[in-house]
Protein backbone atom coordinates (compact mmCIF):
# COMPACT_ATOMS: atom_id res chain seq x y z
CA UNK A 1 0.00 0.00 0.00
CA UNK A 2 1.23 3.63 -0.52
CA UNK A 3 1.45 5.49 2.64
CA UNK A 4 -0.52 8.89 1.66
CA UNK A 5 -2.06 11.97 3.78
CA UNK A 6 -4.60 14.81 3.62
CA UNK A 7 -7.36 15.93 5.46
CA UNK A 8 -11.03 14.03 5.99
CA UNK A 9 -14.30 14.67 8.00
CA UNK A 10 -13.89 11.87 10.66
CA UNK A 11 -18.07 12.07 10.99
CA UNK A 12 -20.42 14.33 9.77
CA UNK A 13 -20.52 18.30 10.68
CA UNK A 14 -16.96 17.77 12.37
CA UNK A 15 -14.33 19.57 11.62
CA UNK A 16 -11.64 18.61 8.85
CA UNK A 17 -8.51 17.41 9.86
CA UNK A 18 -5.69 15.65 9.38
CA UNK A 19 -5.43 12.04 8.43
CA UNK A 20 -3.02 9.26 7.07
CA UNK A 21 -4.33 6.66 4.94
CA UNK A 22 -3.11 3.68 2.22
CA UNK A 23 -3.92 4.28 -1.81
CA UNK A 24 -3.51 0.91 -3.66
CA UNK A 25 -0.04 0.42 -5.47
CA UNK A 26 -0.03 1.81 -8.97
CA UNK A 27 -0.41 -1.12 -11.23
CA UNK A 28 0.35 -1.59 -14.55
CA UNK A 29 -2.48 0.82 -16.27
CA UNK A 30 -2.15 3.87 -13.33
CA UNK A 31 -0.80 7.07 -13.28
CA UNK A 32 0.85 8.08 -9.70
CA UNK A 33 -0.15 12.02 -9.63
CA UNK A 34 2.22 14.86 -6.86
CA UNK A 35 -1.52 16.65 -6.17
CA UNK A 36 -0.61 20.39 -6.49
CA UNK A 37 -4.15 22.20 -6.37
CA UNK A 38 -7.34 21.07 -5.58
CA UNK A 39 -11.02 23.15 -5.91
CA UNK A 40 -13.22 23.10 -3.05
CA UNK A 41 -16.71 22.22 -5.03
CA UNK A 42 -19.98 22.85 -3.03
CA UNK A 43 -20.59 18.86 -3.54
CA UNK A 44 -17.24 18.39 -0.87
CA UNK A 45 -19.45 20.48 1.82
CA UNK A 46 -22.83 18.38 1.07
CA UNK A 47 -20.71 15.01 1.52
CA UNK A 48 -18.67 16.08 4.41
CA UNK A 49 -21.68 16.76 6.09
CA UNK A 50 -23.50 13.51 4.69
CA UNK A 51 -26.42 15.73 3.37
CA UNK A 52 -26.78 12.96 0.36
CA UNK A 53 -26.47 10.25 3.31
CA UNK A 54 -24.40 7.57 2.46
CA UNK A 55 -21.21 8.95 3.12
CA UNK A 56 -18.10 7.08 4.85
CA UNK A 57 -16.40 8.63 7.11
CA UNK A 58 -13.21 9.19 7.54
CA UNK A 59 -14.27 11.16 4.42
CA UNK A 60 -11.19 13.12 2.21
CA UNK A 61 -12.97 15.08 -0.56
CA UNK A 62 -11.34 17.14 -3.52
CA UNK A 63 -12.24 16.43 -7.00
CA UNK A 64 -11.11 19.32 -8.86
CA UNK A 65 -7.34 18.15 -9.15
CA UNK A 66 -4.37 19.44 -11.05
CA UNK A 67 -0.71 17.53 -10.21
CA UNK A 68 2.31 16.23 -12.06
CA UNK A 69 2.68 12.87 -12.66
CA UNK A 70 5.81 11.31 -10.30
CA UNK A 71 5.40 7.42 -11.91
CA UNK A 72 3.27 5.74 -14.51
CA UNK A 73 2.77 2.07 -15.08
CA UNK A 74 4.25 -0.09 -17.99
CA UNK A 75 0.88 -0.05 -20.03
CA UNK A 76 0.18 3.65 -19.73
CA UNK A 77 0.85 5.13 -22.93
CA UNK A 78 -0.21 8.93 -23.05
CA UNK A 79 1.18 10.04 -19.82
CA UNK A 80 5.03 10.37 -18.67
CA UNK A 81 6.40 11.20 -15.37
CA UNK A 82 6.35 15.34 -15.10
CA UNK A 83 3.30 15.76 -17.54
CA UNK A 84 1.23 18.09 -15.64
CA UNK A 85 -2.59 16.50 -15.49
CA UNK A 86 -6.05 16.91 -13.90
CA UNK A 87 -8.53 14.64 -12.26
CA UNK A 88 -12.11 15.31 -12.30
CA UNK A 89 -15.10 13.90 -10.28
CA UNK A 90 -14.70 9.88 -11.40
CA UNK A 91 -11.63 7.26 -11.42
CA UNK A 92 -13.01 4.33 -13.08
CA UNK A 93 -16.28 2.93 -14.62
CA UNK A 94 -16.92 -0.21 -16.06
CA UNK A 95 -15.84 0.89 -19.36
CA UNK A 96 -18.53 -1.92 -21.33
CA UNK A 97 -21.93 -0.88 -21.03
CA UNK A 98 -23.71 1.37 -23.46
CA UNK A 99 -22.94 4.47 -21.33
CA UNK A 100 -19.28 3.96 -20.84
CA UNK A 101 -19.35 2.88 -24.89
CA UNK A 102 -20.75 6.07 -25.96
CA UNK A 103 -17.96 8.57 -23.76
CA UNK A 104 -20.51 9.08 -20.80
CA UNK A 105 -18.86 7.62 -18.11
CA UNK A 106 -20.59 9.91 -15.82
CA UNK A 107 -24.00 7.81 -16.09
CA UNK A 108 -22.37 4.38 -15.79
CA UNK A 109 -24.07 2.17 -13.20
CA UNK A 110 -20.58 1.44 -11.73
CA UNK A 111 -18.89 4.53 -11.84
CA UNK A 112 -16.11 4.78 -9.36
CA UNK A 113 -16.32 8.46 -7.98
CA UNK A 114 -12.86 10.19 -6.84
CA UNK A 115 -13.80 9.99 -3.26
CA UNK A 116 -16.43 8.59 -1.15
CA UNK A 117 -16.93 5.19 -3.51
CA UNK A 118 -15.83 1.26 -3.26
CA UNK A 119 -12.39 0.80 -5.27
CA UNK A 120 -13.34 -2.09 -7.32
CA UNK A 121 -9.26 -2.87 -7.33
CA UNK A 122 -8.17 -2.82 -3.74
CA UNK A 123 -11.55 -3.12 -1.64
CA UNK A 124 -10.64 0.41 0.36
CA UNK A 125 -12.50 3.43 -0.26
CA UNK A 126 -11.53 6.17 -2.37
CA UNK A 127 -9.89 9.04 -0.97
CA UNK A 128 -10.23 12.65 -2.96
CA UNK A 129 -7.87 16.02 -3.95
CA UNK A 130 -7.37 17.20 0.02
CA UNK A 131 -4.40 15.18 -0.09
CA UNK A 132 -0.26 14.84 -1.34
CA UNK A 133 -1.42 12.14 -4.45
CA UNK A 134 -3.63 10.08 -5.72
CA UNK A 135 -3.45 6.76 -8.21
CA UNK A 136 -5.68 7.12 -11.12
CA UNK A 137 -6.33 4.69 -14.06
CA UNK A 138 -4.94 6.32 -17.39
CA UNK A 139 -8.34 6.63 -19.12
CA UNK A 140 -9.52 9.02 -15.99
CA UNK A 141 -6.60 11.23 -16.33
CA UNK A 142 -6.30 14.47 -18.55
CA UNK A 143 -3.93 16.35 -20.13
CA UNK A 144 -3.70 19.87 -18.73
CA UNK A 145 -1.67 22.67 -20.82
CA UNK A 146 0.81 24.78 -18.76
CA UNK A 147 -0.13 27.81 -20.91
CA UNK A 148 -2.88 28.71 -17.94
CA UNK A 149 -2.66 29.18 -14.33
CA UNK A 150 -2.61 25.66 -13.03
CA UNK A 151 -4.76 26.65 -10.04
CA UNK A 152 -7.32 28.22 -11.55
CA UNK A 153 -7.61 25.27 -14.39
CA UNK A 154 -8.32 22.80 -10.87
CA UNK A 155 -12.18 23.90 -10.59
CA UNK A 156 -12.42 23.46 -14.69
CA UNK A 157 -12.17 19.35 -13.79
CA UNK A 158 -15.93 19.76 -12.00
CA UNK A 159 -17.20 23.64 -12.08
CA UNK A 160 -15.95 23.74 -16.05
CA UNK A 161 -17.29 20.45 -17.01
CA UNK A 162 -20.34 20.55 -15.44
CA UNK A 163 -21.57 23.90 -17.02
CA UNK A 164 -19.74 23.20 -20.42
CA UNK A 165 -21.83 19.96 -20.85
CA UNK A 166 -25.24 20.58 -20.84
CA UNK A 167 -24.49 24.63 -22.36
CA UNK A 168 -23.29 21.93 -25.64
CA UNK A 169 -25.53 19.17 -25.20
CA UNK A 170 -28.51 21.93 -25.87
CA UNK A 171 -26.65 23.25 -28.75
CA UNK A 172 -26.54 26.83 -27.03
CA UNK A 173 -24.54 29.33 -28.95
CA UNK A 174 -25.28 32.86 -31.29
CA UNK A 175 -29.17 33.58 -31.21
CA UNK A 176 -29.70 31.72 -27.96
CA UNK A 177 -31.12 33.87 -24.70
CA UNK A 178 -29.42 32.09 -21.84
CA UNK A 179 -30.27 32.05 -18.33
CA UNK A 180 -27.80 31.20 -15.47
CA UNK A 181 -29.14 30.95 -12.05
CA UNK A 182 -26.73 31.04 -8.96
CA UNK A 183 -23.23 32.85 -9.20
CA UNK A 184 -20.91 30.63 -6.96
CA UNK A 185 -18.22 28.26 -8.69
CA UNK A 186 -20.82 26.52 -11.08
CA UNK A 187 -22.38 29.72 -11.66
CA UNK A 188 -19.06 31.72 -12.54
CA UNK A 189 -18.26 29.26 -15.35
CA UNK A 190 -21.66 28.94 -16.86
CA UNK A 191 -21.44 32.74 -17.51
CA UNK A 192 -17.94 32.46 -18.93
CA UNK A 193 -19.10 29.65 -21.38
CA UNK A 194 -22.48 30.21 -22.22
CA UNK A 195 -20.57 33.86 -23.00
CA UNK A 196 -17.91 32.22 -25.34
CA UNK A 197 -20.31 30.32 -27.02
CA UNK A 198 -21.89 33.71 -28.25
CA UNK A 199 -25.56 33.69 -26.49
CA UNK A 200 -26.95 36.76 -24.67
CA UNK A 201 -26.31 35.99 -21.10
CA UNK A 202 -28.89 36.99 -17.86
CA UNK A 203 -27.43 36.42 -14.43
CA UNK A 204 -29.88 35.63 -11.92
CA UNK A 205 -28.93 36.47 -8.24
CA UNK A 206 -29.68 36.69 -4.88
CA UNK A 207 -26.96 38.94 -4.18
CA UNK A 208 -27.07 42.17 -5.80
CA UNK A 209 -23.16 42.86 -4.75
CA UNK A 210 -22.26 40.84 -7.47
CA UNK A 211 -23.97 42.62 -10.37
CA UNK A 212 -20.55 44.43 -11.00
CA UNK A 213 -18.49 40.97 -11.18
CA UNK A 214 -21.20 39.45 -13.31
CA UNK A 215 -21.14 41.91 -15.90
CA UNK A 216 -16.92 41.43 -16.04
CA UNK A 217 -17.51 37.86 -16.48
CA UNK A 218 -19.38 37.75 -19.67
CA UNK A 219 -22.99 38.53 -18.61
CA UNK A 220 -24.88 40.82 -20.52
CA UNK A 221 -27.83 41.36 -18.23
CA UNK A 222 -28.48 41.41 -14.24
CA UNK A 223 -31.90 39.87 -12.56
CA UNK A 224 -32.51 40.33 -9.38
CA UNK A 225 -34.60 36.62 -8.68
CA UNK A 226 -36.31 37.83 -5.21
CA UNK A 227 -37.51 41.05 -7.42
CA UNK A 228 -40.78 40.00 -8.97
CA UNK A 229 -40.83 43.33 -11.25
CA UNK A 230 -37.47 42.13 -12.42
CA UNK A 231 -38.59 38.40 -13.07
CA UNK A 232 -41.77 39.65 -14.91
CA UNK A 233 -39.91 41.62 -17.25
CA UNK A 234 -38.43 38.24 -19.10
CA UNK A 235 -41.53 36.09 -18.85
CA UNK A 236 -40.97 33.92 -22.01
CA UNK A 237 -38.00 35.02 -23.77
CA UNK A 238 -35.17 32.53 -22.60
CA UNK A 239 -34.13 29.61 -24.80
CA UNK A 240 -32.11 27.56 -21.77
CA UNK A 241 -31.58 28.13 -18.73
CA UNK A 242 -28.82 26.58 -16.17
CA UNK A 243 -29.32 26.39 -12.39
CA UNK A 244 -26.65 26.22 -10.07
CA UNK A 245 -28.40 26.63 -7.12
CA UNK A 246 -26.97 24.67 -4.18
CA UNK A 247 -30.74 24.87 -2.00
CA UNK A 248 -34.03 24.23 -2.63
CA UNK A 249 -36.05 26.65 -4.34
CA UNK A 250 -39.02 27.41 -6.55
CA UNK A 251 -38.72 26.38 -10.06
CA UNK A 252 -41.98 27.81 -11.71
CA UNK A 253 -40.46 31.32 -11.37
CA UNK A 254 -37.45 29.76 -13.95
CA UNK A 255 -39.74 27.63 -15.80
CA UNK A 256 -42.15 30.58 -17.05
CA UNK A 257 -39.51 32.45 -18.17
CA UNK A 258 -38.81 29.90 -21.14
CA UNK A 259 -40.04 30.40 -23.96
CA UNK A 260 -41.98 27.46 -25.85
CA UNK A 261 -40.13 24.46 -26.25
CA UNK A 262 -37.85 26.07 -23.54
CA UNK A 263 -35.58 24.04 -21.44
CA UNK A 264 -34.58 24.36 -17.54
CA UNK A 265 -31.64 22.51 -16.67
CA UNK A 266 -30.82 21.64 -12.98
CA UNK A 267 -27.34 21.08 -11.39
CA UNK A 268 -27.30 22.01 -8.00
CA UNK A 269 -28.28 18.96 -5.39
CA UNK A 270 -29.89 20.80 -2.46
CA UNK A 271 -30.24 18.37 0.78
CA UNK A 272 -34.01 19.16 0.84
CA UNK A 273 -36.26 18.63 -2.23
CA UNK A 274 -37.60 21.39 -4.45
CA UNK A 275 -41.09 22.52 -3.81
CA UNK A 276 -42.88 20.60 -7.00
CA UNK A 277 -43.12 22.79 -10.14
CA UNK A 278 -46.18 23.05 -11.95
CA UNK A 279 -46.71 20.44 -14.60
CA UNK A 280 -49.53 22.98 -16.31
CA UNK A 281 -46.01 24.96 -16.87
CA UNK A 282 -44.29 22.46 -18.98
CA UNK A 283 -47.74 21.31 -20.81
CA UNK A 284 -48.32 24.91 -22.08
CA UNK A 285 -45.32 26.13 -23.74
CA UNK A 286 -43.42 22.38 -24.32
CA UNK A 287 -41.42 23.14 -21.89
CA UNK A 288 -38.69 20.88 -20.60
CA UNK A 289 -37.15 20.21 -16.63
CA UNK A 290 -33.69 18.08 -17.13
CA UNK A 291 -30.87 17.56 -15.60
CA UNK A 292 -26.91 17.17 -15.87
CA UNK A 293 -24.61 15.31 -14.49
CA UNK A 294 -20.61 16.26 -14.78
CA UNK A 295 -19.48 15.21 -18.21
CA UNK A 296 -17.73 12.21 -19.89
CA UNK A 297 -13.56 12.10 -20.10
CA UNK A 298 -13.77 12.96 -23.79
CA UNK A 299 -15.58 16.09 -23.29
CA UNK A 300 -13.72 17.18 -20.25
CA UNK A 301 -10.54 16.87 -22.11
CA UNK A 302 -12.74 18.69 -24.97
CA UNK A 303 -13.60 21.97 -22.42
CA UNK A 304 -9.96 21.30 -21.12
CA UNK A 305 -8.62 22.06 -24.50
CA UNK A 306 -11.35 24.65 -25.45
CA UNK A 307 -10.45 26.70 -21.95
CA UNK A 308 -6.31 26.29 -23.26
CA UNK A 309 -7.25 28.00 -26.83
CA UNK A 310 -9.69 30.63 -25.62
CA UNK A 311 -7.85 31.28 -22.17
CA UNK A 312 -10.17 30.51 -20.16
CA UNK A 313 -9.79 29.92 -16.27
CA UNK A 314 -11.96 29.99 -12.92
CA UNK A 315 -11.94 33.11 -10.76
CA UNK A 316 -10.13 31.80 -7.48
CA UNK A 317 -9.34 32.46 -4.21
CA UNK A 318 -6.27 30.29 -2.80
CA UNK A 319 -6.11 28.82 0.40
CA UNK A 320 -3.92 26.83 2.66
CA UNK A 321 -5.08 23.48 3.89
CA UNK A 322 -5.81 24.24 7.28
CA UNK A 323 -8.41 27.15 6.11
CA UNK A 324 -10.43 24.64 4.60
CA UNK A 325 -13.23 24.60 7.59
CA UNK A 326 -13.47 28.40 7.09
CA UNK A 327 -14.05 28.31 3.79
CA UNK A 328 -17.15 26.13 3.76
CA UNK A 329 -18.75 28.66 6.30
CA UNK A 330 -17.88 31.65 3.42
CA UNK A 331 -19.42 28.89 0.46
CA UNK A 332 -22.58 28.72 2.59
CA UNK A 333 -22.81 32.48 3.22
CA UNK A 334 -22.05 32.68 -0.70
CA UNK A 335 -18.71 34.82 0.10
CA UNK A 336 -16.50 33.48 -2.56
CA UNK A 337 -15.08 35.07 -5.80
CA UNK A 338 -15.88 32.46 -6.85
CA UNK A 339 -14.44 29.86 -6.28
CA UNK A 340 -11.59 28.14 -3.06
CA UNK A 341 -9.04 26.59 -4.56
CA UNK A 342 -6.07 25.09 -1.74
CA UNK A 343 -2.57 25.24 -2.24
CA UNK A 344 -1.04 21.71 -1.76
CA UNK A 345 2.04 22.46 -0.45
CA UNK A 346 0.61 24.20 2.49
CA UNK A 347 -0.39 20.51 3.54
P1 LIG B 1 -21.56 27.54 -4.67
O1 LIG B 1 -20.24 28.01 -5.17
O2 LIG B 1 -21.83 27.54 -3.21
O3 LIG B 1 -22.69 28.41 -5.46
C1 LIG B 1 -24.06 28.22 -5.25
C2 LIG B 1 -24.78 29.54 -5.50
O4 LIG B 1 -26.18 29.32 -5.35
C3 LIG B 1 -24.47 30.64 -4.51
O5 LIG B 1 -23.31 31.36 -4.83
C4 LIG B 1 -25.71 31.51 -4.58
O6 LIG B 1 -25.62 32.38 -5.70
C5 LIG B 1 -26.80 30.52 -4.87
N1 LIG B 1 -27.56 30.17 -3.66
C6 LIG B 1 -27.09 29.57 -2.54
N2 LIG B 1 -28.08 29.41 -1.64
C7 LIG B 1 -29.20 29.89 -2.21
C8 LIG B 1 -30.56 29.99 -1.81
N3 LIG B 1 -30.97 29.57 -0.60
N4 LIG B 1 -31.45 30.54 -2.68
C9 LIG B 1 -31.06 30.97 -3.88
N5 LIG B 1 -29.78 30.93 -4.31
C10 LIG B 1 -28.87 30.40 -3.49
O7 LIG B 1 -21.82 26.04 -5.16
P2 LIG B 1 -21.26 25.27 -6.46
O8 LIG B 1 -19.98 24.59 -6.11
O9 LIG B 1 -21.36 26.14 -7.64
O10 LIG B 1 -22.34 24.07 -6.56
C11 LIG B 1 -23.71 24.36 -6.79
C12 LIG B 1 -24.56 23.10 -6.66
O11 LIG B 1 -24.26 22.22 -7.77
C13 LIG B 1 -24.30 22.27 -5.41
O12 LIG B 1 -25.53 21.74 -4.95
C14 LIG B 1 -23.38 21.15 -5.91
O13 LIG B 1 -23.46 19.99 -5.12
C15 LIG B 1 -23.98 20.92 -7.28
N6 LIG B 1 -23.08 20.27 -8.24
C16 LIG B 1 -23.67 19.47 -9.18
C17 LIG B 1 -22.92 18.87 -10.16
C18 LIG B 1 -23.58 18.07 -11.24
O14 LIG B 1 -22.89 17.28 -11.90
N7 LIG B 1 -24.86 18.24 -11.47
C19 LIG B 1 -21.52 19.07 -10.19
C20 LIG B 1 -20.96 19.90 -9.22
C21 LIG B 1 -21.74 20.51 -8.27
P3 LIG B 1 -26.13 33.92 -5.65
O15 LIG B 1 -25.38 34.55 -4.52
O16 LIG B 1 -25.73 34.44 -6.97
O17 LIG B 1 -27.61 33.89 -5.46
ZN1 LIG C 1 -17.87 19.24 -7.85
Amino acid sequence: MLKSHGYAAYEANSALRPFNFDRREPDSQDVLIEILFCGVCHSDLHQVRDEWNGATFPLVPGHEIVGRVLKTGSDVKHFKEGDTVGVGCMVDSCGTCSDCQENQEQYCDHTVFTYNSPDKQSGLMTYGGYSNQIVVNQRFVLKISDRLNLAAVAPLLCAGITTYSPLRHWKVGRGDKVGIVGLGGLGHMGIKFAHAFGAHVVLFTTSPDKETDAKRLGADEVVISNNPEEMQAHLQSFNFILDTVSASHNLDQYLGLLKRDGSLCMLGVPNQPHPSPSIGNLIFRRRALAGSLIGGILETQEMLNYCAEHNIVADIEMIAMQDINTAYERMLKSDVKYRFVIDMTSL
